[in-house]
């Protein structure tokens, strides 16, 4: 959807000084003089270069970042390269303890060491002696009765008392899942699975062997389930050693086995790893307006590779933001202080489900006393007709502020001509955060997918570096505007 023109209209683009190359030296000289704004704005936009754009995006999405992934070496990589530039560059620190903003990636696994199972004085290892499935994994301690339950049938489990007992039952290599809920419906405490007589496999090695490496390894998804049902499938030898309890001779259903049956599972969340988003702050040099931030933010993770060697590069999702924020400060610096403060965020684990976003926004981290104003968010800039952006909140959307206003009443200075919505990304990126965690008015500035969107070939050799240059252009020009002495966004 094309946004109304006559916005656009309304707040004609500034008129600019044009600077004759000897007065940019002279200008690059007297750097620590405050100059006019106008003049200030020309020379930062003027060092937004193409090549350098490329330079930066071509490391930032080689294979030897390994695609980004939250968390991983190529992500910690990044993040050092990102502040080392902002050192550099003498950006101040925008987190607590640097320019790294720290926060624990939730992460849920089962602890073996606290998940066993037992019977009188024998204990079974998990793992070794019976397993569980990822249906069966939870948080608990459960003791009781146990009773043959025979291989589950319709007839086995009718008009026989489950409640309050552990349900023995026999396999012949698969009990389905109808067969296996039906004692927990009648309120039994849960399921024994054990090889029945004319069957010699290990079911729970055979079916289930393979999911132990990823039940220990943490894992961002919780798979446990609310009040999930104890499912063990025993070994052939843990078989023979409860038989061996169980009353001499045939079996029937609903009999009373006459021991005990204890289970222990820990499913929970662990320390989780550390991630890092990258702060800086540009202070602002007006005494009262510095305490009001403009939060400018880019994600810089991606999804990593496949077990089968292919490296997604992520160049245009979202390198192509990712370098446009490291623009972005070279231009700040170019520009000098503006009244208001602006913090440069380099966010991860967006593509986990904005979980960097998620982390600083409903625990920010600003220095005393400022507080962020509002948040343009920039993801995949990089790709489709130069003349073309997409942005939203557009008009028609809730969350709908002046700030949008000011994305439209500068994008034609940069060749921006067609402005289409992308209100059907809202929730895609890192805006949706601080729209509805922190209340700000937000803009996504997004150049729309493609092919290559989240595949191996989203490479930097295929990036329109015109357009990326643009679109930073257009927030430098964007933050400029945002300096009047009220802001009513
Ligand atoms: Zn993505």
């Amino acid at each position: 959807m094309k946004l109304s023109t006559s916005l656009v209209l309304l707040a004609a683009a500034p008129a600019l000084l044009s600077v004759a190359p000897q007065d940019a030296r002279l200008i690059a000289e007297s750097r620590q003089l405050p100059a006019a704004p106008s003049v200030a704005l020309e020379r930062a936009l003027n060092t937004v270069d193409i090549d350098e754009l490329s330079a930066d995006l071509h490391f930032l999405a080689s294979d030897a970042l390994g695609g980004r992934d939250s968390p991983s070496p190529g992500l910690r990589i990044a993040a050092r390269f990102i502040r080392a530039r902002l050192v550099r560059l003498g950006m101040t620190p925008g987190a607590e303890n640097g320019f790294f903003y720290e926060y624990s990636l939730p992460s849920f696994a089962l602890d073996v060491e606290k998940t066993s199972a037992s019977v009188g004085g024998k204990s079974f290892t998990f793992g070794d002696d019976y397993f569980l499935s990822f249906r069966a994994l939870g948080t608990r301690e459960v003791s009781g009765p146990v009773v043959f339950g025979g291989g589950l049938s319709a007839d086995d489990t009718e008009n026989v008392d489950f409640e309050g007992k552990w349900v023995l039952a026999q396999t012949n290599g698969g009990l389905s899942r109808r067969r296996l809920n039906r004692p927990t419906a009648q309120g039994a405490l849960g399921v024994i699975v054990v090889p029945g007589p004319e069957y010699d496999g290990e079911p729970f090695k055979t079916v289930h062997g393979r999911w132990m490496a990823r039940m220990k390894e943490p894992s961002a998804r919780r798979m446990a389930r609310k009040n999930a049902t104890p499912v063990l499938y025993m070994s052939a030898e843990s078989e023979r050693h409860l038989m061996s309890l169980a009353p001499a001779g045939e079996l029937k259903p609903g009999q009373d086995l006459g021991f005990e049956f204890s289970e222990s599972c820990a499913y929970g969340q662990t320390d989780g790893t550390v991630l890092e988003n990258v702060c800086a702050l540009w202070p602002g040099s007006d005494p009262v307006l510095k305490n009001e931030v403009i939060i400018i933010s880019a994600h810089y993770d991606h999804v990593g590779q496949r077990e089968n060697g292919d490296i997604y590069n992520g160049a245009d999702d979202n390198g192509s933001g990712t370098t446009g924020l490291l623009a972005l400060a070279e231009a700040l610096t170019e520009y000098g202080p503006m009244r208001r403060t602006v913090m440069l965020m380099w966010v991860s684990a967006e593509e986990k489900g904005l979980l960097g976003s998620a982390a600083w926004t409903k625990n920010p981290w600003l220095p005393e006393g400022m507080k962020a104003i509002c948040n343009v968010n920039i993801d995949m800039i990089g790709r489709n007709a130069t003349n073309e952006l997409l942005i939203t909140p557009t008009k028609n959307h809730d969350a709908y502020s002046k700030l949008t206003q000011v994305v439209e009443a500068n994008a034609e200075a940069e060749g921006f001509t067609r402005l289409k919505s992308a209100d059907n990304y809202w929730r895609r990126s890192d805006q949706y955060n601080f729209s509805v965690n922190m209340d700000l008015p937000v803009a996504f500035l997004f150049a729309d997918v493609h092919e290559d969107y989240h595949q191996p070939t989203d490479t930097p050799d295929k990036i329109n570096y015109e357009k990326m240059r643009n679109v930073v252009r257009l927030v430098i020009r964007m933050l400029a505007d945002l300096q009047d002495d009220v802001l009513d966004l």
